[in-house]
């Protein structure tokens, strides 16, 4: 009975009747940032040439994503995918596809003021960028290198090519940049761009996320809310994962995606896809499948296409990050794709 359902609506269903429509691409696992909550200071082993997937190998699983299995959103991440080579013409395929998807890209910054015309004139909508603080030697600390004029110029670059609405994803920790939250959403409204407040995950290579120290959803509301005046958002939230509130009566926005004291598990409609070919239910899943070695050994579209759906059919119902049995995944956040 599950398989006929499956099979027979042809989109990725889970048992608990959630729909993934959004996928998340992971282009490459390494990165030329190294924040402190995500990777140690010497980097990771990055996988290995052959173990990622080659430019086509990824379009043809995006392909059969989007016109076999419902996919209507296409989201670019990693590591950093800015440093991956074929980005723009992996944009530019994708935009091709029919149905065509939307897409956009979960990025540091870094290089996007030269890359946003290209990846606009190739077809890519929107980018998110990634900045947790407004002060360079702050910068310089948590990420461990100097590069927040290039985080502001890939911000500001990103307006000019028109890859609009941009959001900033900040993340706040507690006695490092806790005390940024109103400062960086007047300098998003000041530049129209939306922020969105992320809750630290387990997700980092070195196992240092700590429950009770992490910022909570709460606590960056009230800091908000110290100096603006912050509404619920009448916008319909669907599946996203932030919540969002209008700032001193709208348009202006902010979100805060509170992924461990507010889950939104029971709405996702995310399914992950990594630079080594493996198809993930969930950040917070343990278990992969494998879709490149089934594309290498011969696979056909409508195969690959029947093993995404089987992966997603066992999606948990949640993270469980509050179940005592809760382990954190063997892959860190920046080689599954945030
Ligand atoms: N390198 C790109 C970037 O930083 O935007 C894309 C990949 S990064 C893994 C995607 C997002 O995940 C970023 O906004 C980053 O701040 C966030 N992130 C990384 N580690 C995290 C963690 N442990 N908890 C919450 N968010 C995290
Ligand atoms: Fe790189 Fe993004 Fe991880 Fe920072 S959060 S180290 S920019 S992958």
């Amino acid at each position: 009975m599950t398989t006929a359902r499956t099979r027979t609506d042809g989109v990725l269903v889970d048992r608990y009747g959630r729909v993934a429509r959004d996928l998340r691409v992971s282009l490459t696992d390494k990165c030329n940032l190294r924040c402190t909550y995500c990777m140690p200071a010497e980097g990771l082993p990055w996988l290995a040439g052959p173990q990622l997937l080659d430019d086509d190998e990824i379009i043809r699983l995006i392909r059969v994503a989007v016109q076999r299995l419902g996919i209507t959103e296409v989201r670019f991440t990693g590591g950093e995918p800015l440093i991956r080579p074929g980005l723009v013409r992996i944009v530019s395929a994708v935009a091709a596809l029919e149905p065509r998807p939307r897409i956009s890209l979960t990025t540091n910054g870094i290089g996007l003021d030269r890359l946003a015309p290209a990846l606009r004139t190739a077809g890519l909508d929107r980018v998110n960028v990634s900045l947790d603080t407004l002060d360079p030697a702050r910068f310089a600390e948590l990420t461990r290198r100097n590069r927040h004029a290039d985080v502001l110029a890939g911000l500001a670059g990103a307006v000019e090519a028109g890859l609009t609405p941009v959001k900033v994803n900040t993340v706040l920790m507690r006695g490092i940049n806790d005390d940024e939250a109103p400062d960086l959403l007047r300098f998003a409204l000041e530049h129209g761009y939306e922020l969105r407040f992320i809750e630290q995950m387990p997700l980092d290579a070195q196992h240092g996320w700590d429950r009770g120290t992490m910022v909570t959803a709460e606590e960056i509301l009230a800091a908000l809310n110290a100096a603006f005046t912050l509404t619920p958002d009448p916008t319909e939230r669907g599946a996203a994962p932030a919540e969002t509130w209008l700032v001193d009566g709208g348009p202006a926005r902010v979100g805060v995606i509170g992924s461990v004291t507010r889950p939104f598990c029971g709405d996702c409609d995310r399914t992950r896809l990594t630079a080594d070919g493996q198809v993930r239910a969930c950040l917070f899943a343990t278990e992969e499948s494998d879709l490149r070695g089934a594309l290498r050994a011969g696979a056909d579209d409508a195969e690959l296409a029947d093993r995404w759906r089987t992966a997603m059919w066992g999606k948990r119902a949640g993270h469980g990050i509050d179940d005592p049995s809760f382990l954190q995944p063997a892959r860190p956040m920046s080689a599954i794709g945030g």
